[in-house]
C-alpha cells in the first residue's frame, strides 16, 4: 500500500537519506529504529511530505510522485497522499487553546469540510476508542502526557487516512504513560490500521511491529521480519544495535 523506492533527501550540503527502499503491505505495522540523527523522523516526514524528496518515488494508495531535485510535484498529489496520511508527534502538538473534542473536530471541520454534529460525533466516537470520551470539553493543559498523546492519536485518525506515521510516540512519557499509549496503538494494530512508527525504543518496536527497518546514516541496513531481524540479524551492524534488547 506504501512504497518508496530510491528516497534521497539532503539539506543544504548534508545527505541525510540515501536510497531509500521501503514497502508497507496494508494492515502492517512497520518500525523505523536506528540512532539518533539517523534519519528516521526526515523519513516520515518524506511520507506525508512535509519534506519533499529530491529523488526517488512514492506510492502510496493510488497516488504516485516521482520527485526530482528540480520540479516540485503537482499539487494534486501533494495532497492526495497528505489526505491519506495522520500524523502522530512526540510532543502531541495539541492546540491549547481548543478543547479535546475541538482539538479533534479541528481536521474535519476545516480540512474536510464537514458540519459541525457529524464531526462532534465521529470525534466523540475516536475519544471513546482512546478511552477518553469523558474528557471531551477538558484542556489539554488539564490532561496527563498519556493522554494528550491519546487525543493526538484520536485527532490524527479522525479524517480516516489510510496510514497512521507515528514519530517516537512514546518517548516524551514516562513508563507508565506510555504504557497507555502502547496500549492504544496495540489495539489499532489489532484492528488492522497501517503503521508506520519511527522509534528508538526497541522493546516497543518488538511488541507491536510486523516488520522492522533499521536506519543508520540515512540508508537502510536492514529491513525485515520483527521476530527475526531481532533473533537473527544478517547484518553485524544490526546485531550491534539490537543486542541492547535483552
Ligand atoms: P532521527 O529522527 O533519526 O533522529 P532526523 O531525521 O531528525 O533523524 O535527522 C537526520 C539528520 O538530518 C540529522 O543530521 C539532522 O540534523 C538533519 N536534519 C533534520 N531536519 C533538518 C532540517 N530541517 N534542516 C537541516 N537539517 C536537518
Ligand atoms: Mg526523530
Amino acid at each position: 500500500m506504501i512504497r518508496l523506492t530510491a528516497i534521497d533527501k539532503h539539506f543544504g550540503p548534508q545527505q541525510v537519506l540515501r536510497g531509500v527502499d521501503l514497502a508497507i503491505a496494508e494492515g502492517q505495522v512497520t518500525a523505523l529504529i536506528g540512532p539518533s540523527g539517523s534519519g528516521k523522523s526526515t523519513l516520515l516526514r518524506c511520507v506525508n511530505l512535509l519534506e519533499l524528496p529530491h529523488g526517488g518515488e512514492l506510492q502510496l494508495g493510488e497516488a504516485q510522485i516521482r520527485f526530482s531535485a528540480h520540479a516540485a510535484p503537482r499539487r494534486e498529489a501533494v495532497q492526495q497522499v497528505r489526505r491519506q496520511t495522520g500524523m502522530v508527534f512526540q510532543n502531541f502538538q495539541l492546540f491549547p487553546h481548543q478543547t479535546v473534542i475541538a482539538n479533534v473536530m479541528e481536521g474535519l471541520l476545516t480540512v474536510q469540510k464537514w458540519d459541525k454534529a457529524r464531526a462532534r460525533q465521529r470525534a466523540g466516537v475516536l475519544l471513546d476508542k482512546v478511552g477518553l470520551a469523558h474528557k471531551a470539553d477538558a484542556w489539554p493543559s488539564t490532561l496527563s502526557g498519556g493522554q494528550q498523546q491519546r487525543v493526538a492519536i484520536a485527532r490524527a485518525l479522525a479524517p480516516a487516512p489510510r496510514v497512521l506515521l507515528c514519530d517516537e510516540p512514546t518517548s516524551a512519557l514516562d513508563p507508565e504513560l506510555a504504557a497507555e499509549v502502547v496500549e492504544v496503538l496495540k489495539q489499532l494494530a489489532t484492528d488492522g490500521m497501517t503503521m508506520l512508527m519511527a522509534t528508538h525504543d526497541l522493546r516497543l518496536a518488538a511488541s507491536i511491529a510486523d516488520q522492522v527497518v533499521f536506519l543508520e546514516a540515512g540508508q537502510v541496513v536492514e529491513s525485515g521480519n520483527a521476530r527475526e531481524l531481532f533473533t537473527r540479524p544478517r547484518q553485524p551492524r544490526t546485531a550491534e544495535y539490537v543486542a541492547t534488547l535483552t
